[in-house]
């Protein structure tokens, strides 16, 4: 390996990449994070920029590439490159405002009673090389430059990309562009890597070999429960144990409340439910995989009017023979569990492209160990019917961990639609009202996380800007010389930075 563009450029001509490859890209991602921590925020501003120019550069061949490889469709593919040039800027930004930095001093107290207090700062710092698992489902916006990547580079950490198998071309052109904004922007080649196990080769091993690699501090990760636990595994057996972000499984319930539910258009709303289901093939994280319907007849007409809605659906080809094959395995699990009841199906839409499925199934089914409680990737939905909220409250605390919950309510709802916020908080890592989960704003306030299985590690997110904290890790001064200062934390604020100076935000 010689530079990233090289790499890839080795990597679309069919070179796969072995544990020497593992080995080259991590030892220059070590020898990168020197001077790529050592960055200005202009400089790590204009790099994320050119990374942006770059992808848009080459975005007819990248377009092209990903709609052959993934079978989304174009304008699906073409909106995800504006995401992910978006997602770049966005950092851009965060990075030149520097409040990621999280700057606190704690003035010198030299007079205090009893004790004086030492001249205390505090300043965030980037973890080191990041190893970066690309998501099948998105592949530009969640995998080779996409929001973990974005995210560390924007941290100042060098990145080494595990490419994924469903889409070789699309990341090796994507790393291509990288690797341009690499050279441009003056920095080290090992800034970024991009890794792809080659055919025949176990990419199993590849991931595993790079999380254990010692030059790696930190990994993020988008993809099925088994692959992030057993990375999380590895992370936390070796040697010195690290980080991992993994975004895995979630279902994400849908509260459908009766003021709502009596208001709707209810062939609308059962049409916009459906449509969110097979938004894609349903191959969402955040598709709503379980609906919470009253009991009656204004539940009866909805679950009529979705029937015939999901019997109008075709399937769409999924990502890969595999992921088609496990969406299979796990519809047949639903119709096979006792007690749950289809409600419709689609037509099948030809290879790999299954039938839309709805069931219902009884709350009691809710248990853990229940395939009706756990994610079927695509688009498969399960419906429970439920009498009263108060009911429902604790089924709503036992489910697992969510990337999202949604409420349907109107004002005629908000004693229960109050009763159940504070339990769907301990669920979830987004709440919203009065839409579908589908579609995901990459922004400041955006959270898409939440408590495990969602994620294994609820305490922050893989969309929006907080996605920089994940790479970061904070270090005090105590007392440390004016002129030995990082310029984060001097006195005359060379950067601008808005900082907590004895207690006050200042800017
Ligand atoms: P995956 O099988 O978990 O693979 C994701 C990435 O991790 C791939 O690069 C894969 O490498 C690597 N990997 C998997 N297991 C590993 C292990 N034990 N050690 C090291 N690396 C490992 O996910 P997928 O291929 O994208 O899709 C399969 C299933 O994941 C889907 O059917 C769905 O259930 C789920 N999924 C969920 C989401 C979500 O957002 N919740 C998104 C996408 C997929 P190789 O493929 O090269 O072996």
């Amino acid at each position: 390996m010689t530079s990233t563009a090289d790499q890839a450029r080795s990597v679309i001509a069919g070179t796969p990449a072995d544990s020497a490859d593992v080995e080259a890209a991590t030892t220059a991602a070590a020898e990168a994070f020197a001077s790529n921590r050592a960055t200005t925020p202009t400089q790590r501003a204009e790099f994320l920029e050119l990374v942006a120019e770059e992808i848009e550069a080459d975005k007819d061949a990248i377009i092209e590439a990903a709609v052959a490889e993934s079978s989304l469709p174009v304008g699906r593919i073409t909106g995800e490159v504006g995401r992910t040039t978006g997602q770049l800027r966005m950092f851009a930004g965060v990075v030149r405002q520097g409040d990621h930095l999280g700057v606190r001093i704690d003035p010198a107290m030299p007079l205090r009673e009893p004790l004086p207090r030492a001249d205390i700062r505090q300043r965030m710092v980037p973890l080191g090389p990041v190893a970066v698992f690309g998501a099948s489902n998105f592949p530009l916006a969640f995998s080779t430059a996409g929001g973990d990547t974005a995210s560390a580079l924007a941290a100042g950490c060098p990145v080494v990309v595990k490419g994924h198998p469903a889409h070789p071309r699309t990341g090796a052109l994507v790393a291509a562009a990288v690797g341009r904004a690499v050279e441009r922007a003056g920095l080290h080649s090992g800034t970024f890597s991009f890794l792809l196990a080659g055919e025949g080769q176990s990419g199993i091993e590849l991931g595993q070999a790079l999380v254990g690699d010692p030059r790696i501090t930190a990994v993020g990760f988008t993809g099925s429960r088994a692959g992030g636990l057993a990375l999380v595994e590895t992370a936390a057996k070796r040697a010195v144990p690290i980080p991992v972000y993994a975004e895995m499984s979630s279902i994400n319930p849908v509260v459908v409340l009766p003021g709502a539910l009596a208001e709707a258009d209810t062939t609308a709303f059962a049409e916009a439910y459906v449509g969110s289901l097979t938004l894609g093939a349903g191959q969402f994280c955040t598709n709503p995989g379980l609906l919470f319907l009253p009991a009656g007849d204004a539940g009866d007409a909805f679950l009529a009017a979705t029937a015939e809605a999901v019997k109008a659906s075709t399937g769409q080809r999924m990502l890969t023979p595999g992921i088609a094959e496990a969406y299979a395995s796990g519809t047949s699990a639903l119709r096979d569990t006792e007690g749950v009841s289809v409600v419709a199906s689609g037509s099948e839409g030809g290879d790999h492209a299954p039938a839309p499925i709805v069931a219902e199934a009884p709350v009691e089914l809710l248990t853990a160990d229940s395939a009706v409680a756990h994610e079927v990737f695509g688009a498969s939905g399960v419906v429970v019917r439920y009498d009263d909220v108060d009911a429902l409250l604790p089924r709503l605390a036992d489910l697992e961990g969510q990337l999202t919950a949604t409420v349907h309510a109107t004002s005629a709802d908000s004693a229960d639609a109050a009763k159940l916020i504070p339990v769907l908080e301990l669920k979830a890592g987004r709440i919203l009202f009065n839409g579908w989960p589908t579609g995901v704003e990459v922004g400041h306030a955006m959270v898409h996380g939440g408590p495990f299985p969602a994620t294994s590690d609820s305490r922050t997110t893989s969309v929006g800007s907080l996605a920089i904290e994940r790479f970061q890790r904070p270090v005090a001064y105590q007392d440390v010389p004016a002129d030995l200062l990082p310029e984060a934390v001097r006195d005359d604020n060379p950067w601008g930075l808005t900082r907590r100076v004895d207690g006050t935000l200042e800017r």
